[in-house]
């Protein structure tokens, strides 16, 4: 059987919907999934009704209780039980994310392991949530308990289902709080899959939900007056409207949205290093990831050599079918290739020099191949906008201080990079740089227990690492007069 046989085979076993711990079909309006390396469908779904959000808000709160009452190192166990069966899991997993989203299987798969060892992660967390003791003087005792929030709502975008679900919903899990997830439209079936496996780990049941829908539930979902906080990951956009919905109920938030990262270049840099980390970085997953560096800020005098590196390393990148591995697959989507066309085809109309790509793949599937701009100015839509493809614009520099404020002049502030052999200059930038995570001289070489999120437009709240457990944990104060 070939993978793409055996893709679909799994995929059309999947439910469409995980509720109080069972499967459950869709009563809502149909859709079809259509795989982005043929433009065919693929599978035929129903979304979930109004009312089948609401029995999953109501056994997520029914499961509370139950979950936040175990004893912690069972919840841990659980926990790691999951990462097992997701790990056990991981071939099928990786092949119907693969074709789900037309991303390279090798990258899927990293994606289910990664998913993995986030709830492995915060699995050791449980039993070392500890509160604390303030001083108040000899006839008072204050203490503080961290209590989980309550229901969480997880709202998730296509371009990392998997990853995503696991590190809002394994910290949200450990503190004792329960679990909606809304995966995107597109990409529904992984969070499913995962949901299941959460049931065979021994969560009660009603503690781990998915649900299935377009924007209607999603923002059903985030205004629920029994959610006590949203994590969302998405556009900017549609970040604004669910932080706008959860506040009717005064729920908390927490979000990720786009970005458009800068990666600075000095003249002393390692130009290869860096060549192959800005060819990385932008163009893994098609560009279709929010911390992608899709600016490189260059010193002049090394601008011209860097950006050659980066070309033969674009053009070396092999397209194909997702479930082939090749290095680069198809967008996710009709409409994220209208999108990445639209922006490209006006950045060309507006004279800005194109020397690698701009035009879409001459073959089915949604395939567009890493294009590169140089010589943009700052205030060039393609370089304040977020693309969200394989597309990457060059600046050019003079000083550090310039490179520096061309980093910092767009809306967003998600990661920022810099390459330099001086360590003073490094820190200065990292310092400066307005970004939630800034890598020196190895762009996203950091890994998931490293706290990630956003200043300005890139959104609020962290998740990863210990800080991902706060926006879960309501701590509450005790205090003892005697
Ligand atoms: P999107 O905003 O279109 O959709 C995200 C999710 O929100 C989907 O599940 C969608 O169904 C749902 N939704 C749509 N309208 C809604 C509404 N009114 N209320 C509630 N939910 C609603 O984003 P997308 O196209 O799926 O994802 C791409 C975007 O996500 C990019 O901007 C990217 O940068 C960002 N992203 C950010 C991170 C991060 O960690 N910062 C990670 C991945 C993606």
């Amino acid at each position: 059987m070939t993978t793409s046989q055996h893709a679909l085979n799994v995929a059309m076993q999947v439910p469409h919907h995980f509720l109080n711990g069972a499967d459950q079909a869709g009563m809502g309006a149909g859709r079809s999934l259509i795989d982005p390396a043929t433009e065919q469908v693929w599978l035929d779904v129903r979304d979930a009704s109004a009312s089948q959000l609401g029995e999953a808000v109501k056994g997520a709160k029914g499961a509370l209780e139950r979950w936040s009452g175990a004893a912690p190192n069972a919840r841990a166990r659980t926990l790691t039980r999951l990462a097992d069966l997701i790990e056990a899991r991981s071939d099928d997993l990786a092949a119907v994310e693969s074709r789900n989203v037309g991303k390279p299987l090798g990258q899927a798969r990293r994606d289910v392991l990664r998913a993995a060892e986030y709830f492995r992660f915060y699995a050791g967390a449980c039993d070392k949530l500890n509160g604390d003791t303030i001083p108040l003087g000899a006839d008072q005792t204050a203490l503080t308990v961290l209590e989980p929030v309550g229901v969480t709502a997880h709202i998730l975008p296509w371009n990392y289902p998997i990853s995503t679900l696991a590190r809002g919903a394994a910290p949200a899990l450990a503190v004792g709080a329960t679990v909606v997830a809304k995966p995107s439209e597109l990409t529904p079936l992984s969070a499913v899959m995962v949901a299941q496996l959460a049931h065979e780990a021994g969560l009660p049941e009603g503690a781990f939900n998915v649900i299935c829908g377009a924007g209607d539930i999603g923002a059903a979902l985030a205004g629920h007056e029994e959610v006590a906080h949203v994590t969302f990951t998405g556009s900017v956009a549609t970040g604004r409207k669910v932080m706008q919905a959860a506040s009717v109920s005064v729920a908390g938030v927490t979000l990720e949205l786009g970005g458009k990262s800068p990666v600075v270049v000095l003249d002393d840099a390692d130009l290869d290093a860096a060549a192959e980390d800005v060819a990385r970085g932008i163009f893994f997953n098609a560009g279709q990831i929010c911390a992608a560096g899709a600016r490189l800020i260059c010193q002049r005098r090394v601008h011209q050599a860097l950006v050659a590196k980066i070309r033969e390393r674009a053009e070396a990148m092999q397209m194909g079918n997702p479930l082939d591995d090749p290095a680069l697959g198809p967008l996710a989507s009709a409409q994220q290739l209208a999108r990445v066309e639209s922006f490209v085809n006006r950045a060309k109309a507006d004279g800005l020099t194109c020397v690698t790509g701009g035009q879409r793949a001459d073959r089915p599937g949604y395939f567009y191949p890493p294009t590169i701009f140089t010589d943009v100015p700052a205030d060039a839509e393609i370089t304040q906008c977020e693309v969200f493809g394989p597309v990457l614009v060059s600046q050019i520099c003079d000083t550090p201080d310039e490179a520096l404020e061309l980093a910092n002049g767009t809306a967003f502030g998600l990661v920022a990079g810099i390459y330099t052999a001086d360590t003073t200059q490094a820190l200065r930038f990292a310092r400066a740089v307005e970004a939630g995570q800034v890598f020196v001289n190895g762009f996203l070489k950091g890994g998931d227990t490293v706290p990630f999120g956003g200043v300005k437009d890139s959104g609020i709240g962290r998740e990863k690492g210990l800080a991902g457990l706060a926006a879960y944990t309501a701590p509450k104060s005790i205090v003892l007069n005697h």
